[in-house]
């Protein structure tokens, strides 16, 4: 069967243990088994701490909702939770389903589409299939740990290719250096955008927020990985940390060093707190800078999820002088990476300031309020 070829090629056997429900608090074998196309559940000593739930996923191709403002049609989400673990993440509400909480279970109970290549290409070759612009990196990461044992990417690009489908790529995961190869393949045959999301410059704080990524040094060097293999990559600084990562010394030190990897742009966006994630990052907050609190309180008053406008505002003052002058100002490329995403300053803000037009801590409508959170799988 499919998933016993994704085993970690070495003692596999060993290594694969069996899900055990006591292991698990909170969270009974018969609600796991109730996931839809439930294979097994394992466990595996190299990556401690984190339970894999493989399924069959009836589909792999997820549609945007009408009336996004979000630049591609389509997504995949190869994986459900994401062991990059970072804090702030906007996507913990899509983790909301059977007893799968947004903390804790988002960062380790990791649902994987063990047959999503295979889906992909029936999807795909459909005669209705319109060949739009499919995006990989919008909900959770398709590079996380996780990838480095299921090798679904490979596939995934692989059929994205040979159907002449446009796509792009957005992560933290420096794994994507093992697929430049087959990017470079595909690039050849298909549209194929980068970019890496790099906010954190300051290595303490990084691994405080984003426990489970990859360096920001290692991230640096993926883009430059990137770039010799032809690519133009470009670079989310998302989010910005008020107070924490919004200083002109670390933000000028953060897009030097990203112009420095070779980058070919920014795109930057404030941080962003859905309900779902507000309580986590607070419990964080006041674990790590409780001397912050009541400036964020005033950032985030009640239900606000946006930071005030008087801050987005500031930064944008603050952060744009520096983009334009280490050159790395969004606009359409050329080369491998034919950007599929509108240059930053076609839209305004009520300020009358250019406005990031791609910015997922921004833009609510990919995972509209009170929409069922399942929606981009
Ligand atoms: S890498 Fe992206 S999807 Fe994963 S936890 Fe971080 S912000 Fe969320």
């Amino acid at each position: 069967m499919r998933w016993n070829e994704q085993r970690v090629t070495q003692g596999a056997a060993q290594l694969d243990q069996a899900f055990e429900p006591s292991a698990l608090p909170g969270l009974e074998l018969a609600e796991v088994a109730a996931l839809p196309g439930h294979l097994r559940t394992v466990r595996t000593p190299e990556f401690a701490g984190a339970v894999f739930h493989e399924v069959l996923a009836k589909s792999a191709l997820n549609k945007v909702p009408q009336g996004s403002s979000m630049p591609f049609s389509w997504t995949i989400n190869p994986y459900r939770g994401c062991s990059h673990a970072c804090v702030y993440c906007f996507a913990r509400g899509s983790h909301r389903y059977l007893d799968f909480d947004t903390g804790k279970d988002f960062d380790s109970q990791i649902v994987v589409k063990v047959n999503v290549a295979e889906v992909l290409g029936r999807e795909l070759a459909k005669p209705s299939w319109q060949r739009e612009t499919v995006a990989l990196g919008t909900n959770t990461d398709p590079y996380q740990r996780a990838e480095g044992r299921y090798k679904l990417m490979p596939g995934i690009i692989e059929q994205l290719a040979r159907s002449r489908t446009p796509f792009s790529i957005l992560t933290k995961g420096t794994l994507l250096r093992r697929d430049l190869p087959a990017l470079v393949d595909a690039a050849d045959r298909v549209r194929v955008h980068l970019a890496m999301s790099i906010a954190v410059g300051d290595p303490e704080l990084q691994q405080s927020i984003e426990p489970g990524t990859p360096t920001t040094k290692a991230r640096l060097d993926t883009i430059a990985a990137a770039r010799d293999a032809g690519f133009e990559p470009d670079v989310f600084v998302m989010p910005v940390l008020p107070h924490l990562t919004d200083s002109p010394a670390h933000l000028n030190a953060l897009l030097r060093d990203i112009r420095d990897a070779g980058a070919r742009s920014v795109q930057y966006g404030a941080l962003h707190l859905r309900s779902h994630v507000k309580p986590w990052f607070f419990a964080w907050l006041e674990r790590e800078h409780p001397e912050l609190l009541p400036q964020y309180r005033k950032l985030y008053p009640g239900a606000s999820s946006k930071a005030t406008q008087a801050y987005r505002i500031d930064l944008a003052a603050r952060i744009r002088p520096l983009i334009r002058r280490y050159g790395l100002e969004p606009q359409r490329g050329s080369g491998r990476s034919r950007d599929p995403y509108p240059p930053m300053g076609s839209a305004t803000t009520t300020a009358g300031q250019a406005a990031p037009m791609l910015n997922l801590f921004e833009t609510p409508s990919i995972e509209a309020p009170g929409a069922p959170a399942p929606t981009l799988f």
